[in-house]
């Protein structure tokens, strides 16, 4: 185990030493910057949007993917309020929702991967395909004059499936870069940068729930649960997680739970 954290922690290094030899930075903090942010509903990337516009002053151009998931009519509700909840607090750094449509998985190939791979890894490369739907956006908006290069995505330091760690967010900013021709892309986690709460070096779930009731976040809003029901079942890992850190907080979760 330690072996391989330690092997991970080298790749990191040289995708890192990678990004700098070709451009002179790894990462820029969008501070006061235009930038794409993928959300899904749920409390990272909708207490996220809140604090980066805090924080950073950023301009967000809120990007949802219509991916074929069982809960997807109720994430894109939560979407939709969050996203107009921040409309109305922000009205110069936030922008129209982007709502677009492709299945992934591909819904061919879907019913034929293991329910055990999805439980244990997610379904494959769905987060780089999500990302790279992200920068065509973002590419769009530069065609239509906005000057923006950047995808923001809401992965935590306690997320733990492959596909949202630092090293693939590095991994896949380094792919768009050499695909496209244009070194100056990245997508990035605020969540994983140093000095977005002070005194955190990374934010886990828990330090967004204790930011957002700090700063009257409208937890009610958000949807994590991914079953097909409109309340939320309270018994998948998702709603588990969630129930688990909004009690070790020790703070109320507001919405309602089938049990
Ligand atoms: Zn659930």
């Amino acid at each position: 185990m330690f072996q391989r954290k330690n092997k991970n922690k080298q790749l990191k290094q040289q995708l890192e030493q990678i990004l700098f030899f070709k451009r002179g930075f790894v990462y820029k903090l969008p501070k006061n910057r235009n930038v794409v942010l993928t959300m899904t509903g749920g409390i990272d990337s909708s207490v996220g949007a809140q604090l980066i516009i805090e924080k950073w002053g950023s301009i967000v151009y809120p990007f949802y993917l219509k991916r074929g998931a069982a809960a997807e009519r109720h994430e894109l509700k939560s979407v939709k309020k969050v996203v107009s909840y921040l409309k109305k607090k922000y009205p110069k750094n936030v922008k129209d929702l982007f709502v677009a449509s492709a299945p992934v998985p591909l819904s061919e190939i879907k019913p034929n991967l293991s329910r055990k791979r999805v439980i244990k890894r997610g379904h494959p490369l769905r987060n780089s395909i999500i990302q790279s739907y992200a920068v065509q956006y973002g590419v769009s908006l530069n065609d239509q004059a906005v000057k923006l290069d950047t995808v923001l995505v809401g992965s935590v330091a306690s997320d733990y499936f492959p596909g949202s760690r630092e090293v693939d967010l590095l991994l896949n900013t380094l792919y768009v870069c050499t695909n496209m021709e244009e070194w100056n892309w990245q997508i990035l986690s605020p969540f994983l940068q140093k000095g977005l709460l002070k005194g955190k070096q990374k934010i886990k779930k828990i330090d967004l729930i204790k930011w957002g009731y700090k700063n009257n976040f409208p937890f009610e809003l958000t949807r994590t649960c991914t079953s097909e029901n409109a309340i939320s079942c309270g018994k998948c890992s998702e709603c588990k997680e969630r129930l688990e850190t909004f009690e070790k907080a020790g703070i109320k979760d507001p919405i309602k739970y089938k049990m």
